[in-house]
C-alpha cells in the first residue's frame, strides 16, 4: 500500500512528518525504534512533531507498540485490520539478541491465558529473543 492510500483512508490529512515517517515503516522490514525515527527525520522536524506524528499513527490503528525489555519505544506497521481506537496484534514478536532486528510474527498468535477468577485481562504481550537469520550466517 501506498503512504498517500494509507492516509486517505484513515482520514488523516496529508502532511510532511506523516509522509515522510510512513514512509520510513514501508521501507523497513521490520519495526523501528523511536530514536532511530527521530534519528532520520530530525533534520527535518522536531521531536515534539515526530511524537504526535507517532501518536497519531497508533491512535488510528496504522502502527503498534512492541514491549521491550530496556524500555526502548518499538513501532511496527499494523495489518489491515486494525482500526482507530482498536488493534488487533496479538501476536508474538521476535528480537534478535544480537542486532536488535525486530520482527512481527504474524501468523504467531499469543495464547490466551487463564487468569483468576475476578480478573479481567488488557494487553497480553510475548515476546521471542533469539539470533535472527542473518546473524547466524555471520
Ligand atoms: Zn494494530
Ligand atoms: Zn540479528
Ligand atoms: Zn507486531
Amino acid at each position: 500500500m501506498m503512504v498517500l492510500d494509507i492516509l486517505k483512508k484513515n482520514l488523516l490529512s496529508i502532511t510532511d512528518s506523516r509522509k515522510k515517517i510512513l514512509e520510513l515503516f514501508l521501507k523497513s522490514n521490520g519495526a523501528l525504534a523511536h530514536a532511530d525515527i527521530e534519528k532520520n527525520t530530525g533534520e527535518t522536524f522536531d521531536r515534539v512533531t515526530v511524537y504526535r506524528t507517532l501518536q497519531t499513527f497508533v491512535e488510528k490503528g496504522i502502527i503498534h507498540l512492541i514491549p521491550t525489555t530496556d524500555n526502548s519505544i518499538l513501532y511496527a506497521l499494523c495489518k489491515d485490520n486494525c482500526e482507530a481506537g482498536h488493534h488487533h496484534d496479538d501476536h508474538v514478536h521476535f528480537i534478535c539478541n544480537s542486532c536488535s532486528k525486530t520482527i512481527c510474527l504474524d501468523e504467531v498468535t499469543v495464547p490466551k491465558v487463564k487468569l483468576p477468577k475476578g480478573f479481567t485481562p488488557g494487553q497480553t504481550q510475548m515476546v521471542v529473543k533469539g539470533i535472527c537469520g542473518d546473524c547466524i550466517k555471520k
